[in-house]
Order: structure tokens, then sequence, then C-alpha cells
């Protein structure tokens, strides 16, 4: 083991005595101060680093109070160079790129630079990881699996993008086992990292601006979350995603494959699929077996979240019976296709987590009536083309929703008779109000970021759901 490094930093060494002599205490530094920020942070000071936090920008009031109390030093609007190269570790905020100038500075110091669930990892003991990643998906699936191993009695946290970060829940409430949302970019600095059950919901283009437009770069960047992974551990994927199945079939993987999918080429094998509207898991020699229709969360994608979900308790050792019972109890969460209210008839649904075109196909191909759809935002380089069929066949009007709506004109001008531009929440549920007859749906599934006109996607969805309540 390397003594320059707290006891514990060393995946050779699973016993934490974290006792350190405290004049030589390596340093640690957390760039980014948000909530995976402040868990590395908290995480760091038990196991004994001297640990400095650093963020460009304007720490959060909660953040640095926790820092505060805990005595962590920290500066905030702007990084210091000099405080931050002598590090030994670097733990980088997910929402920090390595285009930025600090990190050019790290990268070129050759210092060691991990994601907080790589550091989180080294210290979390004989505890089991389920990871969840994919492109739309990973946080209610995250939910969902948290929610059917607490039904089952586990000693269970939900960490990552829901909940604390891993490494806070690991300093402040060690658990068993932990659900884990994953993204792209806590991936693209792990070394160590496996989960001993992984999830791959489907990969479709986001977040390209981080990859260099490169889509193939993306994806392998989602399977990192495979990489560490042994023949003893498992890795859940969905067979219908050819990005997935291409990706599979030209690299090898160790982990044992569980497939998922809509039709039948599954049925012989260990994992889930759905034949005659009915959800079937198979895993050591028992089935979950239920309709769909007795699934709370509605919609073909929350079919495919519910058997990733689902194949992952059975691995953790849940019964089935278990599983089915805990499956109907599920509700979904907030600003993913939620019903807001009914009004003269007009039924009005917030998917404003709908961030990617993916995610509104989904939407769409789950609505049974006419659609005044709510479009926009901050657009990430869409391709319309994909949703162009559904758009023809069940959307009446188009409401945009944000500061540049010429991409969303340019692409449906054939397609949809109705486009009206709006630039608040109010006004976009005013005029599909106005749009929509009784018997219609209006949904906000926008596409697109929020930050153009709205603090994230949660307040744009509260927003709509106020305006409707106004209505
Ligand atoms: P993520 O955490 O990956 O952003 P969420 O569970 O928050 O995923 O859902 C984001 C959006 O994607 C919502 O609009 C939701 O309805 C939709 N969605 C959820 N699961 C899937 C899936 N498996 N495939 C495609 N879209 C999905």
């Amino acid at each position: 083991m390397d003594h320059r490094y707290p006891a514990g930093y060393n995946e050779y060494s699973n016993i934490k005595t974290a006792i350190v002599n405290t004049n030589t205490q390596p340093r640690l530094v957390i760039l980014g101060a948000a909530e995976s920020g402040v868990g590395a942070a908290l995480l760091g000071k038990q196991q004994g680093w001297d640990v400095f936090v650093s963020d460009g920008g304007k720490i959060k009031d909660n953040f640095k109070e926790v820092l505060q109390q805990q005595g962590i030093g920290f500066e905030e609007g702007g990084h210091t160079i000099g405080n931050i190269l002598n590090a030994k570790c670097i733990v980088k905020s997910p929402g920090i790129s390595d285009k930025v100038a600090v990190m050019k500075q790290v990268r070129g110091a050759g210092i060691e630079v991990c994601s907080e669930i790589e550091f989180g990892y080294r210290y979390k003991g004989d505890s089991k990881i389920i990871a969840i990643t994919g492109s739309n998906g990973k946080s209610t699936t995250t939910k969902l699996t948290h929610h059917l191993l607490k039904e089952g009695g586990y000693d269970v946290a939900m960490v990552g993008n829901i909940g604390y970060s891993f490494a806070r829940q690991i300093a402040e409430k060690p658990c068993e086992w932990y659900v884990m949302e994953v993204s792209s970019f806590q991936l693209d600095d792990i070394h160590q990292f496996r989960p001993d059950v992984a999830v791959l919901l489907n990969i479709t283009p986001d977040h390209l601006d981080r990859y260099d437009y490169k889509f193939e770069k993306y994806v392998a960047s989602k399977f990192r979350i495979t990489e560490n992974q042994h023949t003893t551990d498992h890795f859940i994927v969905n067979k219908d995603d050819k990005v997935i199945t291409q990706y599979i079939s030209t690299h090898s993987i160790h982990a044992k494959i569980l497939y998922f999918t809509m039709s039948d080429n599954n049925i012989e094998n260990e994992g889930g699929h759905i034949h005659d509207s009915r959800l079937y898991i198979q895993y050591d020699g028992e089935n979950v077996d239920m309709s769909i229709h007795d699934l709370a969360i509605k919609g073909k994608h929350n079919q495919y979240n519910s058997m990733a979900a689902g194949i992952s308790a059975r691995i953790a050792g849940l019964r089935s019976e278990k599983i089915r019972e805990s499956f109907l109890g599920f509700e979904g969460l907030e600003h993913r296709l939620e019903y807001v209210a009914t009004v003269r008839g007009v039924e009005f649904i917030n998917d404003s987590k709908a961030t990617n075109v993916n995610s509104v196909w989904f939407a769409l191909e789950s609505m049974t009536l006419p659609v005044v759809l709510i479009l926009g935002g901050q657009d990430k380089g869409n391709d319309y083309n994909e949703i162009m069929e559904l758009v023809k066949e069940k959307v009446k009007a188009i409401i945009c929703l944000g500061i540049d709506n010429e991409p969303i004109h340019e692409a449906f001008k054939t397609a949809v008779e109705t486009i009206i531009d709006t630039n608040t929440a109010n006004d976009a549920v005013l005029a599909a109000y106005a749009l929509a007859e009784k018997g219609d749906v209006v949904l906000l599934s926008p596409a697109c970021a929020s930050f153009d006109l709205f603090k994230n996607y949660e307040d744009r969805g509260r927003q709509f759901k106020d305006a409707v309540k106004n209505l």
C-alpha cells in the first residue's frame, strides 16, 4: 500500500483504519462545491485527507454551512491555482468540463483526477452497488430499484443525482446496499469503480458538447460502467437498443450479461421480456409474471425501466412475489409524465424532465388522445426527425416555449399547421388551453434544456403546474 495515501484509499485494503498522522496528511482538492463535491469533502476529511474545496462560481449557502461546520477550507468565485496544483488527488464535479482552464492545468500537471463515485468507491467496504446509467430513465429506474429493495427490508440508500451523493452517504450513514444513478460525466473519471450490478438502459445522443460532438465517445463513456466488472458481476442491458447491442458485439464484456426486451427473443434466457401485455423477469429459476396494466407507472419506457429494476432486485436476492407486490405501489417521479389536472375536459401532463428528443418520443408514444405539445428551450443540437411520424399522427398544435424557437419552426413547418411562440410558462399554458378542445391533452415535453428561461427543469415544471392550477 502506498503510505502517502490515507488508510482505506486503496482497493486492496478493505479495512478502514482511518487514523492518520495529521502532519503528513495528503491533500485532496475538490473542484465544485455542490452535492457531490461537498460529499467528497466530508468523506475525505473523515478519512484523513487534508481537504480544500474550490468553486469557480458561488457556493450555495447550505453547502457553505456544511463546509464551515466541518472546518473544511474553501474558496468561491474563482480557482487559485496554487491551492490546487499541490493536490495528491483531485475530485472533479461532474458539471466541470475538461475544457475549462483549471482542468487543463490539472491534467497538464499529471495529478490524479477522480469522480466522486470513484472516490466513494474506495471507502465503501463490503457494501454492494447497483449502478444505473443510460440516456433516459436513470432517475426513475434508480428510484424504483431503491423502492423494491427498501420494501424488501434491505439496508439500502439511493445515491447519485437523486438523494445524497455516494460519498456523503458513506460518510454520514453507510449502508449495505447502494442504488446509484450514474451519469456519463461521473463515469469519465473512474479508475477502480466496480458495481456488483450495472444497468445500461439505453443510449441516444445527449450531452454531445462534452464529447467533442462524437457520439462514439459518449457511448464509450456509458460503457465504462462495466469496464471493471468481473465475471461474477452482472450487467443488465436493453436488447432493443441497437447502439448497445452493436457495442457489445464488438467489445469484450467480463460481467455476466442479462438482457431485457419488448420482444420474445429472450424468452429462453435469464433477464426480462414482455409478451401478450405481460411482463416477465426470469432469474435463478424464479419468475416474476404480471400484467403490464398493473404497473403503477405507465408507458413503454416504464416497462423497460421496470424490467431493469426487477432484474436488479432479483439479483440482489429479492423474491419474485415481493417484487411484483412492490411494483404495484410505486408512484413515478415529479416532472416525468406527471398528471397535473383536467380542466374542462383538457388533460395537462408535466414531462418537463424530457430534455432530449428520445424522451419526447416515449411521451408521445404513450399518448392516446390528440396532443397540444409544448416544446422548446435550449436546444442541444436536436434532430426532430426521430419524432416526426408521431407528431404527424398525434400532435394538433405546437406551442414553443423558448428564446430561440427557429429550429422547431424549421423542423415542423410542413407537419403541423399551428405553431405558436411563447416565452413564459403561463403564456404557453394559456395558448395551449385556447387551442385545446375537450378530450385533448396538453403535454409539456420540451426536448430541450430549460436554462434559457428557467432555473432548471424543476422550475419549468412547477411554473407549468402553477399556470395550470390558475386556469
Ligand atoms: P434521467 O434521470 O435519465 O434523465 P428520468 O427518469 O428522470 O431519466 O426521465 C427523464 C425523461 O425521460 C422523462 O421525460 C421520462 O418520462 C423519460 N423516460 C424515462 N424512462 C425512459 C426510458 N427508459 N426511455 C426513454 N425515455 C424515458
